[in-house]
């Protein structure tokens, strides 16, 4: 049975390192607990020599240019690489820069990448527009892939076995430490979109060898910024990756790294919050008669519940419903319509409880996870009242068709 101490162990177990990340050091009296802003552009230096000097520094964090990022930047940089487990952090200006960035970052003309069927929508689209144009090809492969069947996808030229886990629409959890033992015995990389396991997966201890984070969804919180993070942690890799960085201009601003960090401090009692709502939730819609399966990783109905079980501390707020067979999708759509607390809107994980018709079957290769259901939609679970989400849900249900 699936308790709350499953969903929330791990976002209390970090509430005090969120709380005290990317604090000042008190050596100087009056210092605030918060850090300073700092925007800018031009830093100077004393002499040509110092600025000469600080320009090599590029890999350590420092504040020499703007567009290498500002010292607040650097510092949820660090913040981010601690709570990830890993040794270096870029900050960019999207989680779908972060998503795009190990590819660009990593990859060569001619070669071949592999990322499950269930990945989030615009990453699939930079495979198959941008990556394609510069001589990358792709194959998509199930995301419950067995090792015997992933084996085989990979070719001599595999650089990059992406993975996305659980998938943000259909909640397919991968078994992440399987598939980076068959990518390295094939010198491919393992990328992880960790966006829904932040602080509850911990990628590098399961073989991941790059993770990458939408700050705009749990650590941002408040659906007021948007910015991502490519972590790694081999000093090898990070080099690669800053100078891409570099390259490309990929940073993010400073008002938007600032309020990022703000909302890292109280990202663990949000979240413990939103996994034991969202886990009531579940349970109460699992219930119900209109509904069919619920797709949320800590309940059994869920694909790759076992390995959620095996693999994470917790769980988040966002998760699946499918509806019986007897309705269509207009009837849901009409059903979505009449929702007054859950907005209809994309992205996920801030403080507001948001729905969406379910958009992974619109583009994958392979069939939805659940065969012979109905229409599906996703939730992502605020901070409301539980009472006042059940209350809406119901009398949305009656225009259901
Ligand atoms: C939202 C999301 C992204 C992209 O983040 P943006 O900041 O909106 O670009 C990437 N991956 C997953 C799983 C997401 O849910």
């Amino acid at each position: 049975m699936t308790s709350y101490s499953n969903v929330t162990r791990g976002w209390n177990k970090l509430s005090s390192t969120f709380v005290r990340q990317a604090r000042p050091s008190a050596q100087a009296e009056g210092t605030s607990v918060n850090l300073p802003l700092t925007r800018g552009s031009t830093v100077l230096f004393p002499t040509l020599e110092d600025m000469n000097t600080q320009g090599r520094r590029r890999y350590e964090h420092e504040y020499i240019y703007g567009a290498m990022g500002t010292p607040v930047q650097h510092e949820l940089e660090k913040a981010i690489a601690t709570l990830e487990g890993g040794s270096d952090c870029q900050i960019v200006s999207s989680g779908l820069a972060a998503c795009t960035m190990p590819f660009l970052a990593f990859m060569q003309a001619g070669e071949h990448c592999l990322i499950p069927d269930s990945v989030y929508g615009p990453t699939r689209r930079f495979a198959e527009n941008t990556l394609k144009r510069f001589g990358v090809s792709t194959t998509y492969y199930p995301p419950q892939a067995s090792a015997e069947e992933i084996e085989k996808l990979f070719q001599p030229n595999t650089r990059i076995l992406f993975t996305e886990s659980p998938g943000s629409h259909t909640f397919e959890v991968q078994d992440i430490p399987m598939l980076a033992a068959c990518a390295h015995a094939h010198n491919a990389l393992v990328v992880l979109d960790n966006t829904w396991g932040f602080g509850i997966f911990a990628p590098f201890e399961h073989g991941v060898d790059i993770s990458i984070q939408a700050l705009t969804k749990y650590p941002s919180g408040h659906s007021d910024v948007i910015a991502g993070a490519v972590i790694v942690n081999q000093k090898h890799h990070w080099k690669t990756l800053r100078d891409t960085a570099i390259e490309m201009g990929q940073l993010a601003g400073a008002d938007d790294c600032w309020l990022t960090l703000r909302g890292l401090r109280t990202m663990g009692v949000r979240l413990a919050h939103q996994a034991r709502s969202a886990l009531d939730i579940a349970l109460w819609l699992q219930e119900q008669p209109q509904v069919a399966t619920i797709l949320h990783p800590a309940l059994p109905s869920c694909p790759g519940h076992a390995l959620w079980a095996r693999d994470f501390t917790g769980a988040g707020s966002l998760f699946g419903v499918v509806l019986q067979k007897e309705y269509s999708q207009a009837g849901m759509e009409n059903m979505i319509n009449h929702l007054q607390c859950f907005g209809i809107g994309a992205s996920w994980g801030g403080y507001e409880s948001l729905v969406l018709p379910t958009s992974g079957g619109l583009t994958r290769n392979f069939t939805a996870p659940i065969d012979g259901a109905g229409p599906s939609f996703r939730l992502q679970i605020g901070l409301e009242n539980i009472e006042d989400l059940q209350a809406d849900l119901l009398q949305a249900f009656k225009y259901l068709q």
